[in-house]
């Protein structure tokens, strides 16, 4: 896999933190390991993830890489030593809309969260990701600008069926298209006719399509003036989103193109997925944090910086969504980062853009909300590492062990502290998670070795 991590800067945090039971020592001289700077480290006294469970342990990094794993009977440490998230659903904006987040800023807020992965959209970057060169230009951007692992999925749109093959050799990991509309002009909805013809190419390709499925012709008929949260919820039923997914299932059936549902958040689309999959339909879903932790009500009280596509819906669905996790129903948890300027949020609510900035924030919101749920944590994880490094054929590490990168994130489940939006680390720091109260949160993370500067948010 290329290295892209030309600009992560050195960091020398780590040896003058001040940290009260984990150890970090960073055991030899910084060296260059290809572009990448690293350093060496003896973490000590941590949980460590490794087989689906926690064992106390010490971990030793050299040169980038994981070198031993060894057991510490008798400790009782807290703190916990997880593998680099990897968030499939982000909007970076770049190039083309660099002042909404842009790479830099986006990979930083991602690495303070535990991510050590993303993969790009092809929207709201403008032109689209709709062609090998774009995509090419996207890696290179990447390679210059983030701070973790960048990857990027290419667009499904009309007049672009016969781009999807050099897409692929580019490096797609899937392709993205909208059922409804997108809220850009530039970014086409995908009818039935395109769906088809494109995903009976995807199927010959191994490709697999991530849609955006609400149904535009259900959308159609809950029209309303949006003047509100509650009224924009309304527009937006579950119906819409069941239709959208039993419409793409029966076209997954027709043609055996593999799917991923982005962003599911309703108890009835939930059902729809169960049956497909029970029916041996190749169909992958996910949601994200802001869904598992907000309700509709707190989203009312949130305005226009809840906005999102599907909406926030109530405790019925949310409690749907968590069960589906458990169950299997759904496969991970990314994020949907979409941030926006200000500007486009500070305007009536009908007018304001669509999006939530938390890529910073899923595992805050696993820790909090699984906590809260009595659900263990070596259960999330793989809801964030191995679950899309699968699906998706990453070659990133899931696992804390020698050998592998020393991609990796280390959580403190216990303290609890508020969102600021001095803590915010993408470029509007303003979001909905502003004022959240988390219990649980990313101290540090690290990618071959090197922790991130600015990872890790130090107030609470
Ligand atoms: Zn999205």
């Amino acid at each position: 896999m290329d290295c892209l991590f030309c600009t992560t800067a050195g960091s020398s945090r780590g040896r003058t933190a001040n940290e009260r039971s984990v150890r970090t020592s960073y055991t030899g001289k910084k060296r260059r390991r290809g572009c990448l700077m690293t350093a060496d480290i003896q973490l000590t006294n941590v949980l460590v993830y490794r087989n689906g469970s926690f064992q106390p342990g010490t971990v030793t990094v050299e040169n980038g890489l994981i070198t031993s794993v060894t057991e510490a009977n008798g400790a009782s440490p807290k703190k916990l030593l997880v593998p680099g998230g990897i968030d499939i659903h982000v909007h970076f904006n770049e190039p083309g809309r660099t002042d909404w987040e842009g790479i830099a800023n986006g990979s930083k807020a991602l690495a303070a969260g535990g991510m050590t992965a993303f993969a790009d959209m092809p929207l709201n970057s403008s032109p689209p990701t709709a062609t090998a060169e774009r995509v090419l230009e996207k890696k290179r951007l990447f390679k210059e600008k983030s701070r973790i692992h960048g990857s990027c999925w290419g667009a499904l749109l009309p007049g672009h069926v016969d781009d999807l093959e050099a897409m692929k050799a580019a490096g797609i990991i899937g392709v993205k298209a909208f059922m409804s509309p997108s809220g850009l002009d530039e970014f086409a909805s995908a009818g039935e006719e395109l769906l088809l013809e494109g995903m009976t190419r995807m199927a010959e390709l191994d490709l697999i399509l991530a849609v955006h499925a609400e149904s535009p012709a259900v959308l159609q008929r809950y029209q309303n003036e949006c003047g509100s949260y509650r009224e924009f919820a309304a527009s937006r039923p579950p119906e819409a989103e069941r239709e959208a997914v039993s419409s793409l299932l029966s076209y997954a059936a027709k043609t055996g193109c593999a799917v991923h549902i982005c962003h599911v958040t309703c108890a009835e689309a939930l059902e729809e997925i169960r049956r497909a999959k029970r029916h041996g339909v190749h169909v992958t879903a996910e949601t994200c944090p802001h869904y598992l932790f907000f309700t509709g009500t707190e989203a009312e009280t949130k305005g226009t910086l809840a906005k999102c596509a599907p909406p926030i819906r109530g405790k019925r669905h949310q409690d749907a969504l968590w069960e589906a996790l458990l169950d299997g129903t759904l496969d991970l948890v990314s994020s949907d980062h979409s941030p926006a300027p200000p500007a486009m949020k500070d305007v009536p609510f009908r007018d304001a853009w669509g999006g939530i900035a938390g890529g910073q924030h899923t595992w805050h919101v696993l820790l909090t909300e699984g906590k809260r749920r009595g659900i263990a944590v070596e259960t999330m994880v793989p809801w964030v590492t191995r679950a899309p490094a699968e699906r998706f054929r990453l070659e990133n590490p899931v696992e804390i062990a020698p050998g592998n990168p020393a991609d990796m994130a280390l959580l403190d489940p216990d303290v609890e502290w508020t969102m600021t939006r001095e803590d915010a680390r993408h470029r509007h720091p303003e979001s909905i998670y502003t004022g959240a109260r988390f219990t649980g949160r990313v101290e540090k993370t690290w990618v071959h070795g090197e922790e991130i500067a600015g990872a890790g948010v130090p107030s609470v």
